[in-house]
């Protein structure tokens, strides 16, 4: 007899959140991006007054094996530090050839993603849109709205793992921006080859 059993998690078709008695999902505060957005004096500021939340997610707790699907939602929240918009601080997966899939619920977002050879691709998410993020590839959700939250539901191999280190260390090698209306991709003055 199987010791795995189904389940359901109701997320919310618009939130994307699942009731608190369910599950709760861990924050990521502005204070926990140091070092992730390009302005850091706008990155101390925003500390200083109320450090808000950028992104919520939830974490199922699946068992990292080969077998398993880690899934979930994140919530990105409206809001920009300095130039660049609210954001994930972005990963490659520890087993790079490892891909994953994003579901955009709601709002307006852009998945921006980088193979460690240099490839950079991006992709626009809204609402009823999957984005195919390739094994190799670094992968990061930004939130190009500065009034609604971005909401989208992931899946991947459970044991893929997250490197963050990688992206910590060299950043991205292209910025998002806000451009009054729109969003501009720009090279990272601030990125390093290692
Ligand atoms: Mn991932």
């Amino acid at each position: 007899m199987s010791e795995k059993k189904s389940f359901v998690i109701p997320f919310d078709t618009k939130t994307g959140r699942a009731p608190e008695s369910v599950r709760k999902p861990l924050e990521r505060r502005v204070s926990n991006l140091s070092g992730i957005f390009f302005d850091n004096q706008a990155l101390e500021t925003a500390v200083s007054q109320g450090n808000p939340i950028v992104y919520e997610f939830y974490d199922m707790g699946m068992p990292e094996t080969e077998g398993d699907i880690a899934f979930g939602t994140s919530i990105v929240h409206p809001g920009k530090v300095g130039e660049e918009f609210f954001m994930t601080k972005g990963h490659f997966h520890t087993i790079l050839d490892t891909a994953e899939v994003y579901y955009c619920i709601s709002g307006h977002g852009l998945m921006l993603m980088e193979s460690p050879e240099g490839d950079v691709e991006h992709q626009e998410m809204e609402p009823g849109q999957a984005v195919y993020v390739p094994g190799r590839y670094a992968h990061r959700s930004i939130n190009i709205s500065l009034k609604e939250p971005l909401v989208m539901f992931f899946a991947f191999r459970a044991d893929a793992g997250h490197d963050y280190g990688t992206i910590e260390e060299k950043g991205f090698r292209k910025l998002v921006v806000d451009r009054g209306g729109s969003y501009e991709i720009i090279d990272n003055p601030n990125w390093k080859e290692s």
